[in-house]
């Protein structure tokens, strides 16, 4: 069996500054084919090895020699990583572990700095840009879903796989120079890299596609490579322990958890089971649910918003963004960014275990509401109020134990709650019911003969969802001016 332990990754977090020490190993021209050569090579290749990983400065003028006092005193450095007696010489010990495909992420201290950077949010999204040929796109799928579960399962973390560009963690298959400052180096050698928590760049993962990546015992086990590369992107470093996952070279693995000990205790350092976060942005709310089974239970219920049958129970303005439920689960497009947030709702509200029924958001109160048969909850800022209240708070009569959907109208301050064919109008300033409601819905809302799933007011129109579609009604006008389908409004 081996599965060998990847080693890769860097840690290079924000700090990409280009220089020698991050040169792609290369063979200097000048070689001497001589029946020295083989020395010569082991030479170049331990100083760039050093190089990559050991913050070895070029010689000034060029020259390589073993003797040079720096290189000497980097070889030892790198000897006391890996458990070698630290001699100094480059002996067959220390070119074979330099020799070992391994992870692009440096070891030592220089890097420290990067350690304890952390994310500050729970939940990330991830993405696969790039694929690789080597396995099928949904076995590239399930092992980096399979290698990020490894960490969401031993803390308080979450992954939701997203579709853009813009995710947390941006998986890439590339090769040599690849837009970034850490070429990759044709077949062994490298094997892939990732970079810590931060903007942009931050928490990438690229994996070298010269190698051949595998899910079995063949050619590089790519989950055991991504869940490796993954740690750096959580902010781990490398590990002198071999039983680490974080150890920087891919070595033959036992079976069952992937994780040492010592892995657990520093992501938990990082992120821990019961840290309570305060809040950070509108989807801070990820923080609070519960750690043990965000893993398990997360990526199987990752739902296509782009099949063709998709449909909503709710939607609504919350604060900067727009929140589509549909079962336990919920949608979030913030109005500025591409990037669509998923999961269970109770990954982001975990107060909320039910499904939604009906939701509308008043800008005067910067409050939402969200309806579930007789129930309504309040949410302000990013946090859910309280316990549920009863529908009679807003003044129905005991008879309406469910509302279909829910809009405010901003211009007039009223909400409307739409129940199988009548709806009812709510002052929300007076804190009324209007007189005269519930009213037919077909008679004041000519062209709607239909249950409406889902309402929404946005920039002077009502959008009624019914079914996969979407009506854009002009209610001066009293009629349909517009159709659409419904998960258009997610990107599809
Ligand atoms: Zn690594
Ligand atoms: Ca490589
Ligand atoms: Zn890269």
């Amino acid at each position: 069996m081996h599965v060998m332990l990847l080693s890769c990754c860097c840690v290079l977090v924000s700090l990409l500054l280009p220089g020698p020490c991050f040169t792609a190993p290369t063979f200097m021209p000048d070689v001497e084919r001589s029946p020295s050569t083989e020395p010569q090579v082991d030479l170049m290749l331990a100083t760039d090895y050093l190089q990559l990983y050991y913050n070895l400065k070029e010689e000034p003028f060029g020259r390589r020699k073993r003797s040079w006092p720096s290189f000497t005193s980097k070889v030892k450095d790198m000897q006391i990583f890996f458990g070698l007696n630290a001699t100094g010489e480059l002996d067959s010990g220390t070119l074979e572990v330099m020799k070992s495909p391994r992870c692009g992420v440096p070891d030592v201290e220089e890097y420290r700095h990067t350690q304890g950077s952390r994310w500050n949010k729970n939940v990330l999204t991830y993405s696969i840009g790039r694929y690789t040929r080597d396995l099928p796109r949904s076995t590239v799928d399930s092992l980096i879903e399979s290698a990020l579960s490894v960490w969401a399962r031993a803390s308080s973390l979450s992954f939701v796989k997203s579709h853009t560009r813009t995710a947390d963690i941006m998986v890439e298959f590339v090769t040599y120079e690849h837009g970034d400052l850490f070429p990759f180096d044709g077949p062994r050698g490298t094997l892939a890299h990732a970079f810590g928590p931060g903007e942009g760049l931050g928490g990438d993962t690229h994996f070298d596609d010269a190698e051949h990546w595998t899910a079995g015992q063949t050619g590089f086990n790519l989950y055991v490579v991504a869940a490796h590369e993954f740690g750096h992107a959580l902010g781990l470093k490398h590990s002198r322990n071999p039983e680490s996952l974080m150890y920087p070279t891919y070595r033959p693995l036992h079976t069952g958890n992937l994780l040492s000990r010592e892995d657990i205790a520093n992501i938990n350092a990082l992120y821990s089971p019961v840290r309570r976060n305060p809040h950070y942005g509108w989807y801070g709310w990820g923080s609070h649910y519960h750690p043990w089974w965000s893993g398990l239970l997360y990526p199987q219920l990752l739902q296509d918003k782009c099949s063709p049958d998709v449909t909503f129970d709710a939607v609504s303005t919350v604060g900067d963004a727009t929140f589509f439920f549909r079962g336990k689960y919920l949608w979030i497009k913030h109005n500025e960014q591409y990037d669509i947030k998923e999961g269970p709702i109770t990954n982001f509200m975990p107060k909320i275990e039910t499904n939604i029924d009906a939701a509308f958001w008043v800008p005067r109160k910067s409050t939402a509401y969200l309806i579930h048969e007789s129930m309504f909850w309040t949410v302000k800022g990013s946090l859910v109020k309280g316990k549920p209240r009863p529908l009679s708070n807003l003044g129905f009569p005991a008879w309406v134990q469910d509302v279909d959907a829910a809009v405010h109208i901003v211009k007039t301050g009223r909400t409307l709650f739409f129940i199988h064919d009548i709806y009812w109008s709510y002052n929300e300033n007076r804190r009324i019911m209007d007189f005269g409601y519930p009213k037919y819905i077909s008679e004041d809302f000519p062209g709607l003969n239909t249950t409406i799933n889902a309402a929404i007011h946005k920039e002077g129109f009502i959008y009624f969802f019914v079914g996969t579609g979407v009506y854009k009604y002009d209610y001066n006008q009293k009629r349909i001016v517009g159709v659409e389908r419904a998960n258009t409004w997610l990107g599809c």
